[in-house]
């Protein structure tokens, strides 16, 4: 037996993938290396990469300078403990975060995932209203096709269908929910928009401790793109009512969306902010949840005076270097030119596939392309024609969708947008 054939069989017995099924027949592919857009197979072919691992690889793979901050850091530290000690990369990266994002926000705790920033910003939240002595604001209001994460918490404020409330009943938190907004990120705001979540809080907000929302783009709950004028009214209500913001910009941030974080474009701040994904160029697995002084301190000075959460892997040495490696490299990039380039490509490429009956939108936002189709695409056929077609896209359920990584060029995002409508126009078929 090949060793190929004996990873491929190992790789089937032995191990799960996000959101599978054991012995399931989808396809996998064994990756050898990549390098900038290329993900090289073990078989040998290439492929353009239109995923970014999921909105992590800003800058593509194997990137020198990120390659060679990891060599410089693991001279020193991979790892070291965070309770009672500190270290360079995580206060730099800290102070750079502080920096970077909206005026309010102050202070970085740092985790392992997403996810767990998820929970933690949550956790901010109620540890805020439990300091305050109003322990009775302990739920939180989402919108419905929004995605947070896969841990306990996060699933409960994530979209209910989507992410299986009834199979969790017992165990998820009951939390409330409003319908999302219908404005695409072009149109205006209007009444039947915001009145949902407005009535949400009307009724409930004596019980709700925060608002937890994806700016501008729901991503993994439908890749939806809503108005900046929803986040600036959303901003207004949680002021009238005396309820938290959290912006979980773990998706968005980064540049994505052609503003650094996707709240910019409302202009607005957020009490609480998640980051994560793209934060370390997608090398490692960081994230971090920052808030403003106001709710660190109140969190603080308050019972039990202490922030409840203290990850292991707290502000891993090697992450945050790599981090602090990706954040130069974007700022010293041409960044917002190259979204902004990736954007007219996108749309520009996208733009036919709106002529097959199969498709229900397309829509762009930065350096996202997205095309809704009316039925689930078929994963086991798609997948290999993507394969054969040299391109790593990933859809899921009717949703192709490309987010490449910032260095792509034309000619390869063109590539890419070829692939998408070739492949929808053969099963239109
Ligand atoms: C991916 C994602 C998460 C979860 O992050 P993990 O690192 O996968 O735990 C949370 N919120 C949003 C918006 C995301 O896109």
């Amino acid at each position: 037996m090949t060793n190929l054939s004996l990873l491929l069989e190992h790789d089937r017995d032995y191990v799960w993938h996000p959101y599978s099924a054991m012995g399931t027949k989808l396809p996998v592919y064994p990756v050898k290396s990549a390098h900038g857009v290329r993900i090289k197979l073990t078989d040998g072919r290439e492929l353009i990469d239109g995923m970014s691992s999921w909105w992590s690889a800003i800058h593509g793979y194997n990137n020198p300078r990120i390659n060679q901050a990891v060599k410089d850091q693991l001279q020193d530290m991979s790892h070291i403990m965070f309770g009672g000690l500190t270290h360079q990369p995580a206060v730099d990266l800290a102070v750079q975060l502080v920096e970077l994002t909206p005026e309010p926000l102050k202070t970085v705790f740092f985790v392992d995932s997403g996810s767990v920033s998820v929970e933690v910003a949550m956790k901010m939240a109620l540890q805020y209203w439990h300091a305050k002595n109003r322990p009775a604001k302990n739920k939180f209001l989402s919108i419905r096709q929004g995605y947070h994460g896969d841990t306990f918490g996060a699933m409960s404020v994530s979209d209910p269908i989507n992410g299986m409330h009834s199979l969790f009943a017992d165990t998820l938190v009951q939390q409330f929910f409003a319908d999302a907004p219908n404005c695409g990120f072009e149109q205006s705001c209007t009444e039947a928009d915001i009145s949902p979540i407005c009535a949400q809080l009307q009724n409930n907000h004596q019980y709700i401790a925060a608002i937890i929302l994806e700016p501008i783009v729901q991503g993994a709950g439908g890749m939806r793109f809503y108005s900046p004028e929803y986040l600036q009214q959303i901003r207004k209500l949680c002021d009238q009512y005396d309820v938290l913001l959290i912006l979980d910009e773990i998706a968005t941030g980064f540049g994505r969306t052609g503003k650094l974080f996707a709240c910019e474009h409302a202009s607005i701040n957020p009490d609480i902010l998640c980051l994560g994904k793209a934060l370390t160029g997608g090398y490692m697995t960081l994230a971090a949840t920052l808030t403003s002084y106001k709710v660190a301190q109140t969190i603080s000075t308050g019972e039990p005076g202490l922030f409840m959460h203290g990850p292991t892997f707290m502000a891993n040495p090697l992450a945050c270097s790599t981090g602090l490696a990706s954040l130069k490299l974007l700022l010293q990039s041409p960044w917002q030119d190259r979204i902004k380039q990736i954007e007219r490509c996108l749309k520009a490429g996208l733009e036919p596939c709106r002529n097959f009956n199969l498709v229900k939108d397309v829509r762009v936002l930065g350096a996202i392309g997205v095309v809704e189709l009316h039925r689930p695409v078929n994963m086991q056929l798609i997948q290999p024609q993507f394969i054969e077609a040299g391109v790593w896209i990933r859809p899921f359920n009717n949703l192709i969708y490309l987010m490449p990584p910032y260095i792509i060029t034309t000619d390869e995002l063109t590539i890419l947008t070829n692939a998408v409508t070739t492949i929808i126009s053969n099963i239109q078929e």
